[in-house]
């Protein structure tokens, strides 16, 4: 059972705003940022890891013309994209989606956290992570 696959199949309602062949777009239930919008694939994927390239490709495209629209449309003055990959990494429900939250001067919050240093250096990190 997937609750934005119910979404999908109109088992359960949602505030749609954007719909297309492969994508859906609908307001976050938690109303908390203005205009805090999920986008989706209609394709159940649990998140970017396992996602086959096309559809995140769709998925991409919708995430842009929405920000786009709520820039040069909707009075947002910029948005951030989040996305969530895994229970570690905070992800709640396991159908890929990128939230949308519209920003407006002096909002008021931050999507980003602020972390303490790490450990290890830069250098150390570069040679444990590189990939090619
Ligand atoms: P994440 O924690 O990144 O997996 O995000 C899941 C998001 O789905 C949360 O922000 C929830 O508020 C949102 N959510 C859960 N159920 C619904 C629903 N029925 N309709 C709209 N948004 C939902
Ligand atoms: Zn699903």
């Amino acid at each position: 059972m997937c609750i934005f696959c119910d979404i999908i199949n109109k088992k359960i309602p949602c505030y749609k705003i954007y719909e297309d062949d492969n994508c859906l777009a609908f307001l976050d239930i938690s109303n908390d940022a203005n205009g805090h919008t999920l986008v989706i694939p209609k394709k159940h994927y649990e998140n970017i890891l396992d996602v086959e390239q096309e559809t995140l490709n769709h998925v991409i495209n919708c995430v842009k013309k929405i920000a786009k629209h709520y820039v040069d449309n909707c009075g947002a003055k910029g948005v951030n994209i989040l996305n969530a990959n895994g229970k570690d990494a905070e992800q709640t429900v396991f159908h890929l989606h990128f939230h949308i939250l519209p920003r407006f001067e002096n909002d008021g919050f931050s999507a980003f956290p602020k972390l303490d240093k790490n450990k290890q250096t830069l250098e150390e990190l570069q040679n444990k992570l590189k990939l090619n």
